[in-house]
């Protein structure tokens, strides 16, 4: 496994391989890996000859100061997991790699529409610019022929389709199943800041978006919703920040339930300093 932190190392590498007729998968992460991580790594390892696995905690994406200052960075111990699922460049750029001007650069030509303004978009202004600004970065580095997304940050899948639509890349996107502790917490890399015990507490999470999936014939979607925010919050440590119920396509809320149209349950979670995503699907058939 080859580890680059320069882009021209990282290009020279891939080229070569692309130019061999090989195909080439690509991951991008932030670190602090996690069996969620793993499970794209591996996906891409079954479904390409190269996998690529970038690792970089991306300033331009985060709001909140503390939450860039405090995010888990362990690059050691994720390159030892990477070796283990068969990956074979790892690109780890410190950030003047990335920003070689500084941060501060032209907002790309990407129209987000309402994912700007709901749920992520709307909690957390200018992240998703950010996300699109690194992406397509990375897009333009790596030059892979397919590229892993996880559904456990669903709203940020939907923005990298329409961003590579819009701007043209020629990837595909796959996005895949959100990975779960066996107590039903989404795996992620911020559960490390909680304690074992608010590890359990926070299942309270998945737990309330599964109730809303099993019991959709009993309430209306806003009955549902205030059902599950109230589980969440019962224990009166956890501040809910949005739930809602929404097309899993246009992630416009629905008011009531249509047999034709896959809907998702999504919520994000203050808990103490951390601050939890997660989403489910509400039917079989999904997106
Ligand atoms: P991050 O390092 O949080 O930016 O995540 C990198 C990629 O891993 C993103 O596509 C995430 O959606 C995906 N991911 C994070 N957590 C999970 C999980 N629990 N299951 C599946 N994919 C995940």
């Amino acid at each position: 496994m080859l580890i680059i932190d320069k882009k021209e190392a990282l290009h020279q590498e891939v080229s070569l391989r692309r130019n061999s007729g090989l195909k080439i998968g690509f991951v991008p992460t932030m670190g602090a890996l996690h069996q969620g991580h793993l499970s794209l790594a591996e996906r891409a390892s079954k479904e390409c000859d190269i996998v690529v696995v970038s690792i970089f905690v991306n300033p331009t994406q985060f709001n909140n100061p503390d939450d860039l200052k405090n995010y888990p960075r362990d690059l050691k111990g994720d390159v030892v997991m990477l070796q283990k699922v068969g990956v074979n460049l790892v690109f780890a750029p410190m950030v003047d790699e990335m920003y070689p001007s500084g941060q501060k650069e032209a907002p790309l030509p990407v129209d987000l529409g309402n994912l700007e303004t709901i749920m992520e978009g709307k909690h957390r202004p200018g992240h998703f610019k950010g996300v699109v600004q690194v992406v397509a970065k990375l897009f333009e580095m790596v030059q892979a022929d397919v590229a892993y997304f996880g559904q456990k940050d669903f709203q940020q899948l939907s923005v990298i389709r329409k961003m590579t639509l819009q701007l043209g890349f020629n990837i595909k996107i796959v996005g895949c199943p959100t990975v779960r502790e066996p107590n039903g917490l989404a795996m992620s890399s911020r559960n490390l800041l909680l304690s074992a015990e608010e590890r359990e507490e926070a299942a309270a999470i998945s737990k309330a978006l599964f109730f809303v999936r099993d019991n959709r014939n009993r309430f209306s979607p806003p009955e549902l919703e205030k059902l599950a925010l109230q589980q969440i919050e019962k224990s009166g440590r956890m501040k809910v920040e949005y739930l809602e119920i929404a097309d899993a396509v246009n992630l416009e809320r629905a008011v009531s339930w249509t047999s034709d149209k896959p809907l998702r349950c999504f919520t994000a979670v203050q808990f103490g300093k951390v601050r939890l995503i997660d989403n489910v699907p509400l039917s079989e058939k999904d997106v």
